[in-house]
């Protein structure tokens, strides 16, 4: 950081190409292209692969929203798939109810930390014509059958938020692709749609970098990003072999990184109370699934999905970051084997 001082080079300097570099080689990309947030990851990716002509972008409600609010900056209009009970994830079964051709990308997410079947959403979305985009933002460094998140589909988008399990002191995130009119695309749309320097080639621009400081930052922790998640995965497997008769998510699978540990659980206030009351603290994502949301929910009153539902009411997030002592998932594992 004192040397990106020093050397006067704020934005877009040596150290963002390296981190550009090294994360393109982590996830197996020709691209990668840094930017402001993970949400701006989304919407800049959603600009630059969804075919002239399409309105529609679909995705799933249980994601937290940055989606549908990347989707709807962006102009598109959203639709929801369900997600598969066993994994929280999108469920694949479920998706051609609502492909058309009017459907431009399908925004795919490796929530938890767990690995989406991205070639079912391939295979799927090819039928329409539509581009996917997986978003990465709680999976880095996650590996899937066909390889690592980040490069299995058109984009890939990532956040590199404090709480991620590559986090900056700040805001960040990046666009992944391997091809290259998408990264020309991200890459004009990220300052202002130039083309050259002052000169507007791509409509639809605006400024969301990522800063040389931050870029120095996460080329430091980068390499530290495989024991973190090695860690993360570790206490994953405590709490499911604890939590006995519970569901727990990130579903065990060899590649998963495990971002968020969270319990379905039918009486989740009961499951709540049970833990304060062990000194562990729980939490809920999401708690509003995106179709309810207050801001836009009259614009989706007849979208059903019984499983995105159901599990808004049952999900509970218990401690997990890498920093956690044996001692302290001990005692989560100890409130979970008693509930
Ligand atoms: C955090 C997150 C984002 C948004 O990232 P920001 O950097 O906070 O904008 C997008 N998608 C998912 C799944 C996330 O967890």
């Amino acid at each position: 950081m004192a040397d990106v001082v020093d050397s006067g080079w704020l934005v877009h300097g040596p150290r963002h190409g390296e981190l550009e570099r090294a994360l393109a080689t982590l996830v197996g990309a020709r691209h990668a292209l840094g930017v402001a947030s993970g949400t701006d990851a989304l919407e800049l990716a959603l600009r630059a692969t969804v075919p002239a002509g399409r309105d529609v972008v679909v995705t799933t409600a249980n994601c937290g929203g940055y989606t549908t609010t990347a989707a709807r900056r962006a102009g598109f209009t959203v639709r929801y798939s369900d997600v598969d009970p066993s994994t929280a994830l999108l469920d694949p079964a479920d998706l051609p109810r609502v492909l058309d051709e009017r459907v431009g990308a399908v925004v795919v997410t490796h929530l938890y930390g767990g690995v989406a079947d991205v070639a079912a959403v391939r295979e799927a979305a090819a039928t329409v014509g539509a581009a996917v985009v997986e978003d990465c933002a709680q999976a880095i460094g996650a590996t899937g059958v066909e390889g690592p998140v980040g490069g299995l589909a058109d984009a890939a988008t990532f956040s590199f938020y404090p709480t991620k399990n590559l986090g900056a002191l700040g805001d960040g995130g990046a666009v992944t692709t391997s091809r290259d009119e998408v990264a020309d695309a991200v890459r004009d749309l990220r300052q202002y749609g130039w083309q050259d320097k002052y000169t507007i080639g791509l409509d639809g621009g605006r400024n969301s970098r990522l800063d040389e400081m931050q870029a120095a930052v996460l080329l430091a922790r980068l390499p530290l990003l495989d024991g973190w998640n090695r860690r993360r995965r570790e206490i994953v497997a405590a709490y499911a072999a604890a939590a006995q008769g519970l569901q727990l998510l990130p579903q065990a699978a060899p590649g998963h990184v495990g971002h968020l540990a969270v319990v379905v659980a039918p009486d989740r206030t009961g499951l709540g109370a049970h833990l304060a009351r062990h000194q562990v603290q729980s939490g809920v994502h999401y708690p509003v699934a995106d179709h309810r949301q207050p801001a836009f929910a009259t614009e989706h009153a007849a979208v059903d999905l019984p499983v995105t539902d159901r599990l808004t009411q049952q999900v509970l997030t218990v401690p997990l970051f890498p920093e956690l002592t044996d001692d302290e998932v001990e005692r989560v594992c100890a409130a979970l084997a008693s509930y």
